[in-house]
């Protein structure tokens, strides 16, 4: 099993207004197996026209999909989640395939990402607006949601497909039609969802996916569009600073879920095994590849050696390798640049005078991979402190105090995820008001969850994605006064 049999000859073309399609000018983009950089499929590569074209097949239909009634919505929803939990183990091979992660890992994806199907499914039928009397009197208040209209998704490589359906789920639960850009690296997965919600009976132009080479082009001739009422991103902070200075133009509505530099506190009442399984989620889920991701590993300093020979224990025993192989716990990183740059802040951090535990070294041969790493005694002011690593190398810094451990934390421009391990309830309390995230996840490494809502802060962005949260993001309100005689 592959999981290309989820892709027939017509579904490596484009996906516009229902119909696949080739690219206008007939050309293609090449899929790589990020293991050993082969090429796993060759499919249609949209130009700036074609996504025009997709942007008008979704203007097309945008009023009578608005118009229909919600429990036809969430029926649709619900039957694609049933297509894709049927088809689970196929889904998780292509993903595997194209993006790296092992096969357990892109199952556990697969599930997660289904989730807001059917999360959403359960959201279309509970959108509701407000009627209130007038504190003054003499008249009634009524709100009304309504779709934004037509949306532009771009997503990200690293989490094929629950980056799209935390976007599509609620796009399609809230009545609005969508142009889905996937990340070219992986637009396999992007494809196959796209099949299976046309099997679900999504009516054409919906949902629209257009795979390109041609991120910016494309992006920006969209976003210029005065028909285009939304974008939803997730990718870095630099690309969307990019689109939402791009937005203005149009004064389109924006999502934005961007990098992350998540600090892990251990305090010295912590259970400690359970923080090394908690950090040994949080950084090695999707190999480090992760805007959750723990970045950073503030540990007290009277537990911190034995956090630190513990956590490398574990990380020395993960059997890195190729994705789809049985026995492997950690995949290649998706390319050579992803790599170079993992390396390059380990280099960096040594020089700094970190000591290496556990890791360090590239292996020779072929693949994009790189060995779990453990760094203890890393300069506070080294670069892996203040840059997202998204690769499997846990840097450890001590600290005194938890005023120390907070300032710490919050030192960084980023504001998405932050774990604390600690028992006790009072610090808990004080640490989830005082961290500047969007998360925190307190005695456990996995906070990621389609019922909550998902999002950041400062350079990480804004909005949020699932929970009853993810769905507003698609939704305008219109106020109606209604005077009363
Ligand atoms: P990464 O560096 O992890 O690949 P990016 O932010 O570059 O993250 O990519 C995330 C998504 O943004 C991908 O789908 C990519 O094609 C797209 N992208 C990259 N640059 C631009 C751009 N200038 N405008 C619009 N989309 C872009």
């Amino acid at each position: 099993m592959t999981g290309l049999d989820l892709l027939g000859p017509a579904q490596r073309g484009l996906f516009i207004g229902g119909t696949w399609r080739e690219a206008e000018a007939g050309e293609e983009l090449a899929v790589h197996d990020p293991a050993d950089g082969s090429v796993i499929a060759r499919i249609s590569d949209a130009a700036v026209s074609d996504a025009i074209d997709a942007l008008d097949a979704a203007c097309a239909v945008q009023a009578d999909w608005a118009a229909t009634a919600p429990r036809e919505r969430a029926e649709i929803l619900r039957r694609a989640f049933e297509l894709v939990a049927a088809r689970a183990d196929d889904f998780a091979h292509l993903m595997s395939l194209e993006m790296g992660k092992t096969i357990a890992e892109a199952k556990g994806e697969v599930s997660y990402g289904n989730e807001f199907l059917r999360w959403f499914s359960e959201e279309a039928v509970r959108i509701h607006g407000r009627w209130m009397q007038n504190p003054m009197g003499g008249s009634r208040l009524l709100t009304v949601k309504k779709p934004v209209g037509p949306c532009l998704f771009i997503t990200p490589w690293n989490f094929p497909l629950a980056m799209g359906t935390r976007k599509i789920g609620p796009a399609i639960a809230a009545g609005c039609t969508m142009v889905v850009k996937p990340a070219e690296q992986t637009p396999l997965t992007m494809l196959a969802l796209a099949a299976v919600l046309e099997e679900a009976g999504l009516p054409g132009g919906v949902l629209n996916v257009i795979p390109t080479s041609r991120a910016a082009e494309v992006s920006s001739a969209l976003m210029a569009d005065d028909r285009l009422r939304k974008v939803s991103f997730t990718g870095s902070t630099e690309v969307g600073r990019i689109l939402v200075r791009q937005s203005a133009d149009q004064l389109q509505r924006v999502s934005m879920e961007l990098g992350g530099n998540a600090p892990f506190l251990v305090f010295d009442d912590a259970d400690l095994d359970a923080a090394v399984e908690g950090a040994m989620v949080a950084k090695m889920r999707n190999m480090g590849e992760a805007c959750t991701a723990a970045n950073r590993f503030l540990v007290h300093e009277s537990v911190a050696r034995e956090f630190a020979d513990k956590l490398a224990e574990r990380m020395g025993a993960l059997r890195v390798g190729r994705g789809q192989d049985a026995g492997v716990d950690v995949g290649p990183l998706i390319d050579e640049d992803a790599v170079e740059s993992v390396s390059q802040l380990v280099t960096d951090a040594v020089h700094d005078g970190a000591r290496v535990l556990v890791g360090g070294t590239r292996p020779d041969g072929p693949g994009h991979f790189y060995p779990p790493t453990v760094l203890v005694d890393v300069h506070p002011e080294s670069e892996i402190n203040s840059h997202e690593i998204f690769g499997p190398v846990a840097p450890i810094t001590t600290f005194a105090t938890e005023q120390e451990a907070v300032t710490r934390a919050n030192a960084t421009e980023y504001g998405l995820a932050s774990y604390v391990y600690t028992r006790s309830l009072d610090r808990t309390i004080r640490l989830a008001e005082s961290l500047a995230y969007g998360m925190v996840g307190v005695n456990t490494g996995l906070i990621s969850n389609p019922a909550a809502p998902f999002g950041g802060v400062k350079a990480s962005g804004f909005g949020r994605e699932g929970g009853f949260e993810g769905i507003e993001e698609y939704l305008d309100v219109t106020y109606v006064a209604l005077p009363v005689g």
